[in-house]
């Protein structure tokens, strides 16, 4: 039985309930008098149930197939403007004891070199992302208890908030790591992180069992009601993500919405995040072995779809995807992307991208100068910014600071002030040339006269080396 609101992974999750949304959805995939309403009604920008949005993604009509890519974009433009939210990955370490079956950290890869950081290493990769010039991290590791327990997460945390190297400064460390306990989320809220990010790969349970055949992460419940508590351990932002390829992608895509209700329902936030990972190839995986794979053109439908029906979630793009489909996906509502990313464990102090312990290949391989300027010249600005979090303008107040317009006398300004920062210390030539007169120009559209006053101040603060603020 189907009930947003239990704890129960199988009742919020509910199989039949997705099933039977899935058969809605085809029954009503030519019912254009449906479709336009919920157009019309996604056009309020207050979201879509699973179901309304199921029938958008099996809508083959390519005109209203426009209309909801126009509407995405829009969405995207009113909520979040031009910014895009950057950060980098942190391998901890690949010690697994699971069995992930499209993951080339399972325990039985024998040929995979295991590696885990030491504090000094954790050190050195901080130093190598600082000096690139990002604020943001998001942590990662296989689930080990005895190589990688909570105590040697929360070391690391420690570590990597403690480097002030230069100007530089992690004013954000994200957390995935495999699903724990309450009193684990607990420690985690304490070493304050910002979101916690789990993967859910599918919510599919038969499917799920089969791909996690062992290891704690088996437990399908176990995994599915992961967010619930870290939600009751303190943790108010929380990322999902499902790994498209692994099962139908229909089924994946009401389910996910299905979770992002069933939160919003028991904790009254949704999620702060949604990932969007597709499977890619890696030491022992092969990815054409995973028959699920989707297009690029269903692959950027999803994303558009996710925009509008959860228009105050933000949308999570990796170095998975090549430049060309993260320009794609960034215009229909992708708000945060990564640069530069190493997928290995001390990939970062390696003068060339190591293939020995990376968890998979990635197509984006930019450094992250040229991820910045490449966003610039496509109309982005760049953002370090990390305030939202440290302000406690997360969860539902960060929904009702969207909602009442004040993101451009906030959001705006603080980006610009981290983008500011990063042309001082980081940038090349090349891109300051961009970047600096499009600082200037984007200071003038601050709305607010007073607001756009300090925002200047800063500004020539910063070029004077003054650094007597946090965003
Ligand atoms: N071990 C933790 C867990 O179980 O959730 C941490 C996550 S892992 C380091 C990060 C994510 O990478 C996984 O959740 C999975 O979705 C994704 N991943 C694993 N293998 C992949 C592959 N071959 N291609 C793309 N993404 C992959």
């Amino acid at each position: 039985m189907y009930n947003p609101k239990s704890l129960k992974a199988e009742e919020f999750i509910s199989h039949e309930e997705v099933l039977d949304t899935l058969e809605y959805a085809e029954k009503n995939k030519d019912n254009l008098e449906l479709i336009d309403s919920i157009i019309a009604k996604a056009k309020e920008r207050k979201g879509l149930s699973h179901r309304e949005a199921s029938v958008l993604l099996a809508c083959e009509n390519k005109e209203k197939i426009e209309e909801m890519y126009a509407l995405a974009e829009q969405i995207k433009k009113d909520f979040y403007g031009n910014r895009i939210v950057m950060f980098a990955p942190l391998y901890l370490s690949n010690y697994c004891v699971n069995g992930c079956v499209y993951c080339p950290y399972h325990l039985k890869n024998k040929h995979i070199e295991r590696k885990k950081l030491t504090q000094e290493e954790v050190a050195r990769e901080v130093i190598a992302l600082q000096d690139m010039g990002h604020k943001r991290l998001a942590i990662e590791a296989g689930e080990d208890p005895v190589n990688n327990p909570i105590e040697y997460i929360i070391d690391c945390i420690k570590t990597i908030y403690s480097i002030k190297h230069k100007n530089g400064a992690i004013r954000r460390v994200n957390v995935n790591i495999a699903a724990t306990t309450v009193e684990n989320y607990r420690k985690l809220k304490e070493a304050e992180i910002g979101t916690y990010i789990l993967f859910q790969e599918t919510y599919h349970k038969e499917s799920y069992e089969q791909l996690h055949p062992t290891g704690p992460k088996h437990d399908y419940a176990y995994h599915t009601e992961a967010m619930d508590r870290a939600m009751e351990g303190g943790i108010d932002d929380v990322g999902l993500g499902v790994l498209f390829g692994l099962e139908l992608y229909k089924y994946e895509f009401a389910a996910l919405l299905m979770h992002a209700e069933h939160l919003e329902a028991v904790h009254g936030v949704g999620p702060h995040t949604i990932s969007v990972p597709r499977i890619k190839h890696a030491d022992d995986i092969d990815p054409s072995a995973f028959d699920n794979s989707i297009s690029d053109d269903i692959f950027a439908k999803i994303c558009a779809l996710i925009r509008i029906s959860v228009p105050y979630t933000g949308m999570i793009i990796s170095t998975r995807e090549s430049q060309e489909v993260r320009e794609k996906v960034i215009r229909l509502g992708v708000s945060q992307i990564s640069g530069a990313s190493r997928t290995s464990v001390g990939g970062y102090c390696e003068k060339e991208r190591p293939h020995d312990t990376e968890q998979f290949d990635v197509s984006d391989q930019r450094t992250l100068d040229e991820v910045v300027r490449w966003l610039m010249e496509i109309g982005y600005i760049p953002s370090f910014c990390t305030a939202c979090y440290r302000e406690g303008r997360t969860g539902d107040r960060f929904m009702s600071l969207c909602k009442s317009g004040q993101i451009q006398n906030c959001c705006h300004p603080n980006a610009l002030m981290t983008l500011k920062e990063f042309m001082m210390d980081y940038a090349s030539e090349e891109t300051r040339a961009i970047g600096e007169p499009l600082i200037e120009k984007e200071l003038e559209t601050i709305p607010k006269e007073n607001v756009r006053f300090v925002a200047k101040e800063n500004i020539r603060n910063i070029e004077n080396g003054k650094r007597d603020f946090r965003f």
